[in-house]
């Protein structure tokens, strides 16, 4: 390590900067956020700076930098565009023993600052040591987005927490473990999503020595359609905090992978025609488990709310009395028109979408096309992979031009997709052994998907021999 890392109190304390442009600006601005008395020593002074110095809160030394200065501040930085001057001042901060940062100029400096995470309470500094300034960035973008939204709430929470725990587990190995037991469990997941009162009672009851509620909660979670990018932030963070997962058959191993190691994973899923566990089954196995006080994350493909039968699974919750969240998915329409570069509206092709099923329960009256047909919406058919070629027909049979264009996409958004453009009237002749899951999609935008698709995908040749 190059550099000994520590957060300067600089709250209240005086800090000189050196230049009076919009680098220097910056860290005026950096300094102010931590609290400093800031001084700025530059002949010419930008705008804003002039403006803060106006309202009293900033010193002004308008003139060629003042050696003399160095010595009454605790922090300097040099952020001036001459090379001599910045120099001049790290070497009258080096004589007066005072921490020095020359901007751009790694060799000249005594302290570097890093790039900053600000959730604060908490901040996550993050340094190359002046090395690689745009790896350190880039890296703190990545932290940006891995970041639960409100870390910082929950950092606030166990600040407030600490005292009232601290009076009641004895310090050493049993208060680290009980921090550990409650970030790990029910009352951080009520932080988490908003409900600090539910986590107050819930720590409270723990500190009382009350038995911990043997109640879980049930995350209904979206996966999306496939590519793991699409899966929320927060669908990803409650299914790494989930004890079990039950997920369809339609979750891909990529996002599977992303769970807890040690989480229980259930297959429950159904597949056009095959096995299926039945969905009281489903039902019956959600609520015992929650009962149990697990935390259980029902994961689907696309949005639980879109032929997910996720509200279903919701009333039987809601009917047991047992809590739950639910977090949307980007359903398979939206995806794989989007990734099949079909824009699922478009001005002048199509001012409305309708998201439909094609597959019908045996017995089940038909779906009444006649009004989908006439509505000039664009069509996205769900589970009509097998019968596309038959839905094309129905579609003419009900008044739909032969010639509008369709397409069906075949495991969308994923290495394997699959866009077969055309015509209701040629497509059904264009499809060879059609792989689900696939959607077809209906409407003049189809159209679209020759000019504007952009996806790479793999030839079928080295597909197969893979
Ligand atoms: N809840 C899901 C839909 C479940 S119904 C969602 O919102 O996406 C299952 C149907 O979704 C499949 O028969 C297929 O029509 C469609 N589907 C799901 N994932 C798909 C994918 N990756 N590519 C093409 N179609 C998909």
């Amino acid at each position: 390590m190059d550099y000994f890392p520590m957060f300067a109190a600089v709250r209240g304390e005086p800090c000189l900067v050196v230049g009076g442009g919009e680098v220097a600006l910056r860290k005026v601005r950096q300094l102010r956020r931590a609290g400093a008395r800031v001084t700025v020593n530059a002949p010419d002074i930008h705008a804003e700076l002039l403006a803060l110095a106006d309202r009293g809160e900033l010193r002004v030394e308008a003139s060629p930098f003042q050696p003399e200065l160095v010595a009454e501040h605790l922090l300097i930085i040099a952020a001036t565009s001459d090379h001599e001057v910045n120099h001049a001042v790290a070497q009258a901060a080096r004589e007066a023993t005072r921490f020095c940062n020359v901007v751009d100029d790694g060799d000249a400096c005594s302290f570097i600052v890093p790039s900053v995470v600000d959730r604060t309470p908490l901040v996550l500094a993050i340094s190359s040591g002046g090395q690689a300034p745009m790896v350190a960035r880039m890296l703190r973008q990545q932290i940006e987005t891995w970041l639960p939204e409100r870390i910082a709430a929950l950092a606030t929470w166990v600040s407030r927490w600490r005292q009232r725990v601290a009076k009641h587990v004895p310090a050493g190995h049993a208060r680290v473990q009980f921090w550990q037991d409650t970030l790990d469990g029910a009352a951080t997941d009520q932080v988490l999503a908003g409900r600090e009162a539910a986590a107050d009672q819930l720590l409270a009851q723990r500190l009382g020595g009350g038995r911990q509620p043997g109640v879980g909660e049930a995350w209904l979670v979206g996966a999306g359609p496939g590519d793991p990018g699409l899966l929320t932030r927060r669908g990803q963070f409650l299914l790494q905090r989930a004890d079990a997962i039950l997920h369809d058959r339609l979750v891909t191993p990529e996002i599977l992978d992303l769970a807890r190691r040690d989480a229980e994973l259930v297959c429950v899923g159904k597949q056009g025609g095959g096995p299926s566990t039945n969905q009281d089954d489903i039902n019956r196995q959600l609520i015992h488990r929650v009962r149990r006080g697990q935390r259980v994350c029902r994961l689907k493909g696309g949005d639980p709310f879109v032929f997910g039968r996720g509200g279903e699974e919701l009333q039987a919750l809601a009917a047991a009395g047992l809590p739950f969240q639910a977090v949307p998915g980007i359903t398979a329409g939206s995806a794989c028109a989007t990734y099949a570069g079909i824009p699922l509206t478009h001005r002048g092709l199509a001012e409305g979408v309708s998201f439909i099923t094609g597959h019908r329960a045996p017995g089940a009256p038909d779906t009444n096309w006649a009004p989908l047909v006439q509505s000039g919406h664009t069509l996205v058919i769900y589970m009509g992979g097998r019968r596309a070629a038959a839905l094309c027909d129905t579609l003419q049979a009900h008044g739909k031009a032969p010639d509008t264009p369709a397409a069906l996409v075949e495991q969308g958004t994923t290495r394997d997709q699959r866009v077969t453009g055309g015509t209701l009237a040629d497509l059904p002749g264009r499809l060879q052994d059609v792989r689900s899951p696939a959607l077809l999609v209906v409407g003049a935008v189809a159209s679209l998907a020759g000019q504007l698709q952009w996806l790479e995908t793999e030839p079928p040749a080295s597909r197969a021999a893979i």
